[in-house]
């Protein structure tokens, strides 16, 4: 009865440009993956059919976008498309200052510079890969303040990003509020696989922060994927739009820090905007040093026109109910077929459960490797590893770590691939399901130093 009630959604688009997706046959598929030492990170893009690898600056953009590329005002200082981007983002986004940087981690690396003293503490919801290190590396320690369901992947709370007020309390009590800058927020959480925070508990994170005199900083890359969730899993809102919500959610921080490749429909970009002005002059002098001249950081005239454009699509019901509603779709029919995956389907990925779906492959045969690996080889398409490739090594003993996850995942660039690509990747890894008990392990035979996930080599076994 359900499924009748529910009305299909269709693409909100229709197509005017296309390149062509190449297939390639199962041997030459065979010889790229042996090229690329079974790592997905490794293959030639020319090589991959359906590319799942990434939903970061992989976006399509829209006639509209493409059309703002050609009013690219490229003069080196108060570029005209500066102040539409600073509009688009005091309009959506509710903060008064904006210093655009070339993508988020440039943000990052501001704000963290200017409020982070050597020996403070900084507090989220579980990290982010880039966001953490620019906090150690201006001398702050990371802590996680994330609620226990978010590590949990059979957990079905529905806002698995929330944060564990009496986490952020056990900390302040510890070292004080003094020697917090601020709380980082991600909306929604990438690395808890895109689980977002509700309403109420931004509210409550506020007041408690007010109170205790703590910045609240969002990581905003994906704050209109949260507010989507919140729209749809938390009753009051269900009847305001995505601008009302998303504006509401901005308005329980101070500042924030975009990637503008992922929610804000570009290839590149990115911004810091805030309220503050002492903290934005100190901002605006920064961003010279690092990213270029204040009126553009970093990006083109065209690439700003490009952004405000895309915040304003970004923020249509259509475009994010299609956005979402096709990695739920994708969500939905793996889970009929009885493949496991990480439930709730978040926003922008699905993850496969590797140790569930090759049970007879211990865990340093790379269970999550190798799916991503024959994957690919059935059908072209590419995901991603996490599991205990991305976890890499404990740096005292040597040993690697063992993450109580293996997964792949497959995520979903906005506006780029159709239903029908969604039907072939469910019946791909069907196919791999099918045959899952003839699939072999694999041993790594080139491991480098750092972020061994990215150039790792691996040979079947
Ligand atoms: C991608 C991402 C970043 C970093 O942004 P870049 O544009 O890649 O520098 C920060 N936070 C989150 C949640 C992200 O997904």
């Amino acid at each position: 009865m359900e499924k009748y009630k529910k009305r299909s959604w269709a693409e909100p688009y229709k197509i005017k440009v296309v390149e062509p997706l190449k297939m390639t046959t199962r041997e030459e598929r065979k010889r790229a993956l042996e090229e690329a030492g079974f790592n997905t990170f490794l293959l030639k893009s020319d090589d991959v059919y359906i590319d799942l690898l990434t939903d970061s600056g992989t976006n399509a953009m829209s006639d509209n976008q493409w059309a703002g590329m050609m009013l690219g005002d490229e003069a080196y200082a108060g570029s005209k498309n500066f102040y539409h981007l600073e509009e688009a983002v005091q309009k959506y986004y509710g903060y008064k200052y904006l210093v655009p940087t070339h993508q988020g981690r440039g943000a990052e690396n501001i704000i963290s510079k200017i409020l982070i003293k050597p020996g403070m503490f900084v507090p989220g919801n579980m990290y982010f890969t880039t966001t953490r290190l620019h906090q150690e590396l201006a001398g702050g320690t990371f802590v996680d303040v994330i609620i226990d369901e978010a590590h949990n992947p059979t957990s079905l709370h529905p806002f698995k990003g929330n944060v564990d007020l009496n986490k952020l309390d056990a900390l302040v009590r510890k070292v004080g509020a003094d020697k917090i800058p601020y709380l980082t927020v991600g909306v929604t959480v990438n690395m808890a696989g895109g689980q977002p925070v509700s309403m109420s508990n931004l509210k409550e994170v506020r007041l408690y922060c007010q109170k205790h005199c703590i910045r609240v900083i969002f990581d905003a890359t994906r704050a209109v994927e949260n507010a989507y969730f919140i729209k749809v899993r938390e009753k009051e809102y269900e009847n305001k739009s995505i601008a009302e919500i998303l504006h509401e959610m901005c308005s329980y921080s101070d500042a924030c820090t975009m990637s503008g490749k992922k929610d804000c429909l570009v290839n590149i970009g990115g911004f810091l905007a805030l309220n503050e002005w002492d903290v934005f002059e100190e901002a605006r002098n920064m961003v010279v040093v690092y990213e270029g001249l204040h009126t553009y950081g970093g990006l083109a005239g065209r690439d700003m026109e490009a952004m405000a454009r895309g915040i304003e699509e970004s923020v249509q019901w259509d475009h994010i109910r299609a956005r979402i509603g096709q990695v739920e779709y994708v969500g939905e029919k793996l889970t009929d077929l009885g493949i496991p995956i990480v439930l709730p389907v978040d926003g922008h990925a699905v993850f496969l459960d590797a140790k569930t779906f090759l049970p007879h492959l211990k865990q340093i045969e790379f269970p999550a490797q190798t799916l991503a690996a024959e994957l690919y080889l059935e059908s072209g398409i590419r995901s991603m590893e996490r599991g205990i490739v991305s976890a890499g090594r404990n740096k005292e003993t040597g040993d690697h770590y063992y993450p109580k996850l293996e997964l792949i995942r497959l995520t979903f660039p906005r506006r780029v691939y159709t239903q029908a690509h969604c039907d072939v990747t469910v019946e791909a890894v069907d196919e791999v399901f099918n045959r899952r008990e003839s699939i072999k392990g694999l041993k790594m035979v080139y491991e480098p130093k750092y972020l061994r996930f990215f150039q790792a080599r691996f040979e079947r076994l």
